[in-house]
């Protein structure tokens, strides 16, 4: 087999190039391995050697935790983007983005030691279906005194638009959205936003405008796939806020790894020195990528009156300085017909394993698929949905 890999479930032999025939395409989870290539061009510019003796202590020899050389080269990345401000913006790197979701929450919170203890109630936390289930998860492990889960948006964004103000609630604003790619705005007045734009980068979206709400999300996991490596980071324009968040991951895990930090500077480094350098632009590349599978997925689902995807316009996107076409990280599919009110068992039934809109407190008429794993996942996933829609075109 290949030196050092495993074949994926679907292929075998000797170099893993047989298709295993029927197998189940597994959609779940926004694994981005479709970057895998592009780093394999890049592997030994990209390389970091870390010996044995090195980077022993918590901190850098300031005694601080965040690497500040990483921090400038993330500030670059953003500008040469143009998709978030960062001048005026502190940085507060956590152990993927995943960690700074409760990180802000508990920024953004009532301080439960200045506050008097009786008066201050928990601040709610909420987010608009379908949402990012995590930003549930994570709050209700923490659910207490100063927070807690208050589901969606929905009937407060009526009383907020009336003029009721929500001062005092936390709202996740993701933006381009998971699972449905859509671009948001908040929909509370008067509440503190967590823009989550951990999509926000050309591969996936148009870039309109550098991003500048108040608090920030991204990770790297989506822009250069390095989802294993644990990194994301927060821009957060109060200096109390951010002061509070990079507390919460110094009490929670002593700051983000330093093997980790110092192997994303490397990682930013080649991005950033491959800019607009035809495809070794990582985004062109991920955006070629992205876009061709959207292509071909929803040629093949256009000719079925039983699922259908998500509707995304062209935009104009100022990185590329065209109009580009639509590249979503997932398909948000929806089942058609009366009877298929479970849309998860659906794909189920044709070899797809999805995840269902329960999950988003969405419709079960809608389930998620990733188009974000490896090119050999995609061209499963692509005769398993050209296999649904020729069984339907036959029953005809
Ligand atoms: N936010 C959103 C919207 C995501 O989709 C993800 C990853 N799927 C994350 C945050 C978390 O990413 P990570 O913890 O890998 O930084």
């Amino acid at each position: 087999g290949r030196p050092g890999c495993e074949c994926n479930r679907c292929f075998g032999g000797p170099d893993c190039s047989l298709r295993t025939p029927n197998c189940t395409a597994d959609a779940t989870s926004g694994n981005p391995l479709f970057l895998e290539p592009y780093w394999k061009r890049h592997a030994a510019a990209s390389a970091v050697l870390v010996s044995g003796w090195h980077r022993l202590s918590y901190s850098t020899t300031d005694g601080i935790y965040q690497s500040v050389e990483l921090e400038n080269h993330i500030r670059r990345l953003h500008r040469a983007v143009g998709n978030a401000v960062v001048d005026g913006m502190h940085l507060v790197f956590g152990g993927g983005s995943t960690q700074l979701i409760n990180a802000l929450v508990y920024a953004l919170s009532p301080d439960a030691v200045v506050d008097d203890n009786a008066s201050s109630p928990p601040a709610p936390v909420v987010a608009t279906a379908p949402y990012y289930p995590p930003y549930r998860t994570q709050t209700q492990m923490f659910d207490g005194r100063e927070y807690r889960w208050n589901g969606t948006t929905a009937a407060l964004a009526n009383a907020s638009s009336s003029g009721d103000s929500s001062d005092g609630f936390i709202e996740f604003v993701t933006s381009p959205n998971n699972p449905d790619g859509m671009l948001h705005k908040a929909v509370l007045r008067g509440s503190a936003v967590v823009a989550d734009h951990a999509y926000y980068w050309p591969h996936f979206t148009h870039i309109s405008a550098p991003a500048d709400e108040d608090v920030m999300l991204f990770t790297m996991s989506k822009p250069s796939g390095h989802a294993g490596s644990r990194f994301g980071w927060a821009l957060i324009r109060d200096e109390t806020v951010a002061k509070r968040a990079y507390e919460y991951v110094q009490g929670s895990i002593m700051g983000a790894s330093r093997d980790t930090q110092l192997r994303m500077l490397g990682i930013v480094k080649v991005m950033l020195a491959n800019l607009h350098a035809g495809k070794e632009d990582i985004f062109a590349f991920g955006y070629d990528v992205m876009r061709s599978r959207w292509r071909r997925l929803s040629a093949a689902v256009s000719r079925s009156r039983r699922i259908s995807l998500q509707k995304i316009p062209p935009q104009y996107c100022t990185y590329f300085n065209r109009v580009r076409e639509p590249s979503p990280a997932y398909a948000w599919v929806r089942c058609e017909r009366e009877e298929d009110d479970d849309c998860y068992k659906v794909l189920l039934k044709a070899k797809i394993i999805s995840r269902s809109g329960t999950g988003y407190e969405a419709s079960s008429r809608y389930t998620r698929v990733s188009l974000l794993k490896s090119d050999d996942d995609f061209e499963v996933l692509m005769e398993r949905v050209t296999d649904l829609v020729d069984a339907e075109n036959y029953e005809d």
